[in-house]
């Protein structure tokens, strides 16, 4: 993806570098550490291109944990509690931490940006509830092969079921036919969460596709009626785990393989055009390009605060493919 040439040019966009540590397979084979981070702002890949910089908003090295890097993204869960739409998502290859920074780990040991956002929704609920009235609901999507499956909905009907992406009145988009469940508390709405997770392994399961080759969609909205004069607010955090970024093996995919990765490249190359043209700060931002982008069209640019966390593997073989993220 391409982003600005110095941090902070890109007004409301904000770009987070993330770099896993290396897993105990590359220790064992002896994969080299060739991701550097000279300063807060910078990493460096040394690729068989040379050695190459790139400049971020923030890098968060090998060791930065799951509360450092939450600390940094938690101003935004309050402005999406103020009406603010707030869009956070992860943008990387396979395997490159995606999940782990915005979800977590499988167990949950080590929660990521989700289960915590939640958490700081409802604390924050709890502090303005003498002042305001809140209602808090949810959809989760998962977009695969210009697909959108309702992951709310029982994997056997979601299949026949037709959702379309459509705008409201307040310039919100909403998924027409697609389930919009309400949370009372952080509790409630990770349960929502995990249905839609069970419900999206059993789809992925059918119709036999990787986690990791489609897109994770979750738009929670969050109402507030002040409850001196009434007047409503709405807010909007959506946030997305996007499949992975790696170009497809251009040898010996089939079939459905090649029309997988084709699928993804259009989206993530016109989401890439909507992150361009809106940090180049140009007058059309093509956000009808794709199914991805329409999704996330209220959370990005307008009055839309964004982050996107590009997470990369330290590792040498895949320091190739590294440094096409960083682009
Ligand atoms: P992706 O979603 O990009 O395919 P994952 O998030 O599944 O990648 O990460 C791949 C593996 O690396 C997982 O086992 C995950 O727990 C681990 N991992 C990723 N990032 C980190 C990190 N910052 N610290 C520790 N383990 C990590
Ligand atoms: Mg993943």
């Amino acid at each position: 993806i391409r982003k600005g040439t110095a941090p902070s040019c890109c007004g409301k966009i904000r770009v987070f570098c993330r770099i896993r540590p290396l897993n105990k397979s590359e220790e064992a084979r002896g994969s080299r550490f060739v991701v550097g981070c000279p300063d807060e702002y910078s990493v460096t890949v040394d690729s068989a291109r040379g050695l190459k910089e790139f400049q971020f908003d923030k890098i968060f090295n090998s060791t930065s944990s799951q509360e450092e890097v939450f600390e940094d993204t938690s101003r935004l869960i309050q402005s999406a509690v103020d009406g603010y739409n707030v869009c956070i998502f992860a943008y990387g290859q396979t395997g490159s931490g995606k999940t782990f920074t915005m979800i977590g780990d499988k167990e949950l040991k080590s929660s990521g940006v989700m289960p915590r956002a939640f958490n700081r929704i409802f604390h924050i609920v709890e502090e303005n509830k003498t002042k305001f009235d809140f209602k808090v609901s949810v959809y989760m999507l998962e977009l695969y092969n210009e697909r959108l499956l309702d992951l709310f909905v029982n994997p056997n009907e979601a299949f026949n079921k037709k959702i379309e992406i459509k705008k409201d009145k307040k310039g919100l988009v909403f998924v027409q036919g697609a389930e919009t469940k309400e949370a009372a508390s952080a509790e409630a709405l990770f349960a929502l969460f995990k249905q839609g997770c069970m419900n999206r392994h059993i789809a992925s399961t059918k119709m036999n596709v990787e986690s990791s080759r489609s897109h994770l969609i979750i738009g929670v909205t969050i109402e507030s009626t002040n409850l001196t004069n009434g007047s409503v607010t709405y807010g909007k955090l959506s946030l997305v785990d996007l499949a992975g970024s790696e170009r497809a093996a251009k040898t010996g995919a089939k079939d459905e393989q090649l029309k997988e990765a084709n699928s993804i490249n259009k989206s993530l190359s016109a989401l890439s055009d909507v992150i361009f043209a809106l940090s180049t700060e140009q007058s059309f931002i093509p956000y009808r390009n794709n199914k991805l982008t329409q999704l996330m069209q209220d959370s990005l640019g307008g009055n839309a605060k964004t982050l996107m966390f590009v997470n990369i593997s330290p590792a040498d073989y895949n320091a190739e493919e590294t440094v096409i993220s960083l682009m």
